[in-house]
């Protein structure tokens, strides 16, 4: 599929409604609106719609999840998400995908990817923005919004604009360098909407310069293992950078971390360390411990972690019963305390946003404000890693283009 350019749209004075924001949810709500004959404007901050999507998924838009319960979902009310999920499902988005034609495969786990590029789910967004008679107008300065009687007016590049449905689509601050902003939550505010503290998340953890130092040598090393954090266990691979915790496993934890808090990491979370010490006893008693886990962990995992835990370097029949039992325990319970999580440079996702009670879960519009919508990433409802996060912004984005 060839990349299109969307035909840049003059701004009108008058719209039925004005989104403010290009992203997932953003253009979502607009085809839908379109679709009802409404007349709708995009307002995206930067050069383009949709970078986010763009860079999604190693380039390949991990765009939903055959599998979503509001289970995946973190939220200050958990069953916020309910409806909007019910109403446009993983289902309705493959339907649309298979009807662009767009080829796509199941990685792991229920995730769905393009197989060619995040490119062609930009280009769906944008043929059916252009089918619904979408106006998308890009590197707009949105400013001063005020309600009206019926309606909103703002001043979009010093152009006067109103509307009678205004819809807040502008996502979280995660990755400020591709045009992330914190407006939505200040238009929350100023309409006297509350926010939950946002935080950043998705983006695994950062460790102590103690431990930092310790683990230098384990840059690039990764394995699969357990997280618990606050509840919620993630099993996934782990992987050690230069600035800490890193993979799957990091990432899904640092969504449910509270801070200060310590993390739970199982090293070996598919089999029993005891069972297995004992089985290689019988079979392999005299090799020296850091070589029998090498059969189960990478090298230098194996090395690294009997000499960070100070384990004799004798051989498995030279250990003591107490002892190896010790170390089953510390292969499955290594505490550790992050200092922080990575941060918004590299956060897939903002935790926190629009309070859920000052929305209707029905329609997203503001209970306190009628006619203003708050969709997407700015809504304090935050996704696991797996497409998650992309199928909230097609749900949340589609029930309020059925109403705006
Ligand atoms: C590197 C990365 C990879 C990801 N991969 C995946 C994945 O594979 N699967 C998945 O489900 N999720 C993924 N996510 C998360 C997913 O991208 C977001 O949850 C989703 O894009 C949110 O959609 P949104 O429309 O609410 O917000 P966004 O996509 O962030 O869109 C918001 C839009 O508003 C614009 N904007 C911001 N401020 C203003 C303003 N003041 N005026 C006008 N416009 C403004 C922004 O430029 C942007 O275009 C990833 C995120 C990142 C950062």
């Amino acid at each position: 599929m060839q990349e299109e350019s969307y035909p840049e749209s003059r701004m009108k004075q008058n719209y039925d409604v004005i989104i403010i924001g290009g992203g997932a949810a953003g253009l979502m709500c607009a085809i839908q609106a379109g679709r009802r004959g409404r007349s709708v404007v995009v307002l995206e901050g930067s050069h383009r719609v949709g970078r986010k999507i763009l860079i999604s998924g190693g380039g390949r838009c991990n765009f939903t999840n055959k599998q979503v319960t509001p289970q995946d979902y973190v939220s200050g009310n958990p069953h916020f998400c309910k409806s909007a999920l019910a109403q446009y499902t993983p289902e309705h988005f493959i339907a649309w995908v298979e009807e662009h034609h767009i080829d796509y495969y199941e990685k792991q786990h229920g995730q769905l990817f393009c197989r060619d590029s995040a490119r062609d789910i930009i280009q769906l967004l944008q043929q059916e923005c252009q089918l619904a008679s979408v106006d998308i107008v890009t590197d707009v300065n949105v400013q001063n919004i005020i309600a009206k009687d019926s309606g909103y007016q703002l001043m979009a590049d010093e152009q006067t604009m109103s509307c009678q449905s205004l819809v807040i689509a502008t996502g979280g601050l995660s990755f400020p360098q591709i045009g992330a902003t914190p407006f939505g939550y200040d238009i929350a505010k100023q309409f006297g909407l509350r926010i939950i503290p946002t935080t950043a998340a998705l983006d695994g953890f950062q460790l102590d310069d103690e431990l930092l130092v310790e683990t230098a040598t384990l840059k690039g090393v990764s394995l699969p293992v357990s997280i618990t954090t606050n509840g919620h266990t993630c099993s996934e691979d782990l992987l050690f950078t230069h600035m800490g915790l890193s993979g799957p496993a990091a990432l899904q934890a640092s969504l449910y971390w509270q801070a200060g808090t310590a993390i739970t990491i199982d090293c070996l979370p598919d089999q029993p360390a005891w069972d297995w010490f004992m089985e290689m006893k019988e079979h392999r008693g005299r090799a020296l411990l850091k070589n029998l886990l090498s059969m189960l962990w990478p090298q230098r995992f194996a090395a690294w972690f009997c000499q960070y835990h100070q384990w004799s370097e004798l051989s498995l029949n030279q250990i003591s019963h107490h002892d190896l039992k010790n170390y089953a325990k510390q292969i499955h319970q290594w505490n550790i305390t992050p200092t922080a999580t990575v941060g918004y440079k590299k956060a897939e996702v903002t935790r926190g946003g629009v309070d859920t009670n000052e929305l209707s879960s029905k329609t997203m519009e503001a209970k306190c404000a009628p006619g203003l919508y708050f969709i997407g990433e700015v809504v304090d409802v935050t996704g696991r890693l797996g497409g998650y996060n992309f199928q909230w912004a097609w749900s949340s984005g589609y029930v309020a283009g059925q109403v705006v």
